[in-house]
């Protein structure tokens, strides 16, 4: 037994070291011919590392994924039979696979072949992806782990947890019914706080006069206190968010930020609006605007920044160069330059969206918002887009759940909104607000 748990775990490492090289660096010469992209080189990396255990779990996840957890992941998975694959790995926007879990287990199946389940652990998100023979993508047994985790858990629940429920589920004889279960648990549970939230309300208004009277005599308060604080609807669909994955993602970013802060900064300096068109003139001065509201928010990044704020500096830097793009157009094109809209659950996601009706949960608020391909999807079967989060009272929570006094991003949606972000950059509401 014991001889054998070091066999296994001295592939495991084989497997991380083979991983980390995949994803860390890229190094010349190393791997693949010249002809081959890094993308096909970081699959082919992968791959190599899931034939030495269905577990992979990059360095950056040590901490959130200790070795033992995931060697007891990959026992279970071998002893079941199932092709089921775990992978734990940072993905970067723009980086491999674009930073997309769905495109990776994608990448990586085509090589593996056969039916294939990958539960795939990015920064911030649990995923599950079931590939068939021929390619194709059908909700099996990864989804269904991966979405009961979301109807089970917080938002801010440990990785690990969520790692070991979603293999749990997958390797389960009935991953689907596990996962309806799930679902209607929750949906009960909304709907009883729901209906309490209501039914209280209106009696509070009536019986006031004597609740009074009761607080002063009975020294309710506290129950009355705790009974009115808003209460956090039972087990949100969401997706936990963990440090060094974020970390690294958020470096990356911020890096990207501020090349690109420079880089449009030179040309919009180099940049002639088309001589005697005032449009193009107010167009540009629209670009100086954006990218000086970019360079504010940037330039007042902490040591560690939020990636909310490093989200802001791009979706800025965005803006400015639409503008840019229509100040040097000729006016007979400039119609074919729009401004182009970010995904208003999370900007990240890119401005590739469509302008998607949205009832956020727990509420009965409507809103009309642009929405990337895949939230836009969440919306309609009703689960929770990912969202991108921002810090609030110490929880990770919706950025657009922050109250709009205490963020700009809030406020406006990172400009999906309401039109004025750059207005309130400049005017310092961003500098102001409480961190
Ligand atoms: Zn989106």
């Amino acid at each position: 037994m014991s001889t054998e748990r070091r066999r296994v775990r001295s592939r495991s490492a084989v497997a991380a070291v083979a991983l980390a090289a995949a994803l860390v660096a890229v190094a010349p010469g190393v791997g693949l011919a010249d002809t081959a992209p890094e993308e096909t080189d970081a699959t082919e990396r992968v791959v190599a590392a899931l034939e030495e255990s269905p577990v992979l779990v990059d360095p950056s996840f040590a901490g959130a994924l200790p070795e033992d957890l995931a060697q007891e992941w990959s026992d279970r998975i071998e002893e079941s039979g199932v092709p089921l694959r775990v992978l734990a790995v940072p993905l970067i926007e723009g980086g491999d696979w674009n930073g997309d879990p769905g495109v990776m287990a994608a990448a990586v199946h085509d090589r593996i072949g056969g039916e294939g389940h990958y539960l795939v652990l990015d920064g911030g998100r649990l995923s599950g992806h079931d590939l068939t023979a021929a390619g194709g993508e059908t909700p099996g047994n990864a989804f269904y782990g991966a979405a009961t985790v979301s109807r089970e858990m917080d938002y801010d629940a440990p990785a690990a947890d969520q790692v070991e429920r979603a293999v749990e589920v997958a390797l389960s004889e009935d991953p689907e019914g596990i996962y309806s279960a799930a679902e209607d648990q929750r949906e009960r549970g909304f709907f009883d706080w729901y209906y309490s939230l209501g039914w209280g309300w209106a009696t509070l208004s009536m019986l006031l006069p004597w609740i009074v009277a009761a607080l002063a005599l009975g020294g309710l308060g506290t129950g009355v206190y705790y009974w009115r604080r808003p209460r956090r609807v039972p087990s949100l669909p969401q997706h936990a968010a963990f440090d060094n994955a974020d970390r690294a993602r958020r470096d990356d970013l911020s890096d990207r930020a501020a090349r690109e802060l420079v880089e449009l900064g030179e040309r919009l300096s180099g940049a002639v609006p088309l001589a005697g068109e005032d449009d193009a003139l107010g167009a540009l001065q629209e670009a100086l605007d954006a990218h000086a509201a970019a360079r504010r928010i940037h330039d007042a990044l902490p040591a560690e920044p939020e990636l909310v704020d490093v989200a802001g500096v791009l979706v800025l830097l965005d803006m400015a160069e639409d503008h840019l793009e229509r100040a040097t157009r000729p006016a007979a094109r400039r119609r074919s330059a729009p401004l182009r809209s970010h995904c208003y659950a999370n900007p990240l996601h890119g401005t590739d969206t469509k302008v998607t009706r949205w009832r956020e949960f727990g509420g009965s608020r409507h809103v009309s918002v642009p929405l990337c391909g895949p939230c836009a999807r969440a919306v309609r079967d009703r689960r929770r887009p990912m969202v991108l989060s921002a810090r609030h009272d110490g929880r990770e929570v919706p950025y657009f759940e922050v109250p709009a006094e205490e963020s700009v991003w809030a406020a406006t949606g990172f400009g999906a909104l309401r039109g004025d972000l750059v207005a309130r950059v400049l005017r310092g509401d961003h500098a102001g607000r409480e961190r």
